[in-house]
């Protein structure tokens, strides 16, 4: 409770919550254009596999940190939920390819002109 009323009542906690869905549904619908692509061509899709990858870990980044940020000090104690799942997303940007990897394989196929999408 915060002046009166739920936090989940206050516009900004609204707006971080618009955001963390809007993040959620985008690394979603990546992971499934990457499947889809792969079910339907057979080929290799590795840009498109490389485009879900940086996108849905550093979207999941970007959600657990707002997580964290609306639990406030509870949200950085050891124990809480988020806390946990803070720590345990943090290594999907770096292991099955750093996104660093992943932006040199994207870049590199935009550059030549090889990316499907
Ligand atoms: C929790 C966890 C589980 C893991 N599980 C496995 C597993 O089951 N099997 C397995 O084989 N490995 C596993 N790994 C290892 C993981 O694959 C490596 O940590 C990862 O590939 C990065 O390699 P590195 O740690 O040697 O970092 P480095 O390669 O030393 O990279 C360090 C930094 O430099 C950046 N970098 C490197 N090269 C370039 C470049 N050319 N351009 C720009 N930036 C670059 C990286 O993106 C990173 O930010 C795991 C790692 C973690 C954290």
């Amino acid at each position: 409770m915060q002046f009166g009323k739920p936090l989940a009542e206050q516009p900004l906690v609204q707006a971080h919550l618009a955001d963390m869905i809007v993040d959620l549904d985008a690394a979603r619908l990546l992971v499934l254009r990457a499947a889809h692509q792969k079910d339907t061509t057979g080929g290799r899709v590795t840009t498109e596999v490389s485009i879900a990858k940086l996108g849905a870990t550093e979207a999941a980044s970007r959600v657990i940190d707002r997580a964290v940020q609306l639990f406030g000090g509870r949200g950085v104690m050891a124990g809480a939920v988020v806390e946990h799942l803070y720590r345990a997303i943090r290594p999907l940007r770096i292991y099955e390819g750093t996104s660093e990897i992943q932006r040199t394989i994207i870049g590199r196929a935009l550059a030549q002109g090889a990316t499907k999408s």
